[in-house]
């Protein structure tokens, strides 16, 4: 808000949202599996999707919403409470409230704590502020809504050419870097559509990076729509895995072994998932295959 000519962030300190979750539940696969992570949002985003799972909080005004009072530290403080190895900024969307994320992550890194910081983001942002929050940054799940501008202006409110160059700068600046892409029947679903954004995801973020596949359920504006079938999502991943990429799953929706890490180079059955529970990890340290010693992307401890 513009406050006597400031501009001031009102959700700072003002999580709507504090929950502890399943770190595959952001989802992260390749990053501390099996770990609780914090999870904290305000109210609020800079992206109006039609579809929004959130929007009750995504899409409300802070001076209507209730909140709690959670200061930087207090954030802090509560994850050693609670133990956790981690932070998410997530639920809606943590680049709306960019200056408690920043702040927040800026002390968590600091030698004392040692907390790692996770965004969960439709990455639509600046370089610049993007490059400064990125230093504290230790894990990303972003989101790819879809791979059109036209889906982005029409159903986002958002374009997306700044989505895609914040990926590639994250993935830069070494951050560990999982991508979702929500399948909707009839506005994303195209099989050219996912077969070039398939080819974009292998040429800039290479075949290591893990892509989730997301199920669609009728929601908020979107509600005429029907859930995505389950051969979309299945063909999109044949598709991503016949391209190259090593690490792609189905999210949402049970679907045979779509939920498992295979080895990238041996192939062999490494992590079993079921849904948000990890049922075996038989990964070495350091996420080391133990049939053929290849390193597994992601941080493993
Ligand atoms: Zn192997």
């Amino acid at each position: 808000m513009n406050i006597d000519g400031e501009l001031k962030s009102v959700v700072f300190s003002h999580p709507c949202a504090i929950h502890m979750d399943p770190i595959e539940k952001k989802p992260l696969f390749h990053f501390l599996p099996g770990s609780k992570i914090l999870s904290i949002a305000t109210v609020g985003c800079n992206l109006h999707c039609l579809h929004c799972q959130n929007w009750e909080i995504s899409q409300a005004n802070p001076e209507e919403s209730e909140a709690y009072y959670l200061s930087t530290n207090d954030l802090i403080s509560l994850a050693q409470k609670y133990n956790t190895k981690s932070i998410a900024y997530t639920y809606t969307e943590p680049l709306a409230f960019y200056e408690y994320t920043l702040e927040s992550s800026r002390i968590a890194h600091q030698n004392s704590f040692g907390i790692k910081n996770v965004l969960v983001t439709a990455a639509y942002i600046n370089k610049k502020p993007l490059q400064e929050l990125l230093k504290f940054t230790d894990a990303a799940n972003i989101d790819v809504k879809a791979f059109s501008e036209r889906f982005y202006r029409d159903i986002c409110k958002a374009t997306l050419k700044p989505v895609l160059d914040a990926l590639i700068l994250t993935k830069e600046m070494g951050v560990h870097v999982e991508v979702t892409y929500l399948i909707i029947p009839t506005l994303n679903d195209d099989p050219l559509e996912i077969k070039n954004f398939i080819r974009w995801f292998k040429d800039n973020l290479g075949v290591e990076t893990p892509l989730h596949f997301s199920r669609f359920h009728p929601n908020y504006k979107l509600t005429n729509l029907p859930p995505t079938p389950a051969e979309t999502l299945d063909r999109a991943r044949n598709e991503a895995l016949t391209a190259g990429l090593k690490y792609v799953y189905i999210g949402n929706l049970y679907s045979k072994d779509s939920e498992n890490t295979f080895c990238g180079n041996c192939s062999k059955l490494l992590i079993e998932r079921n849904g948000y529970t990890i049922i075996s990890n038989i990964l070495k340290k350091e996420g080391v295959c133990p049939y053929c010693n290849h390193k597994i992307y992601g941080v493993w401890k």
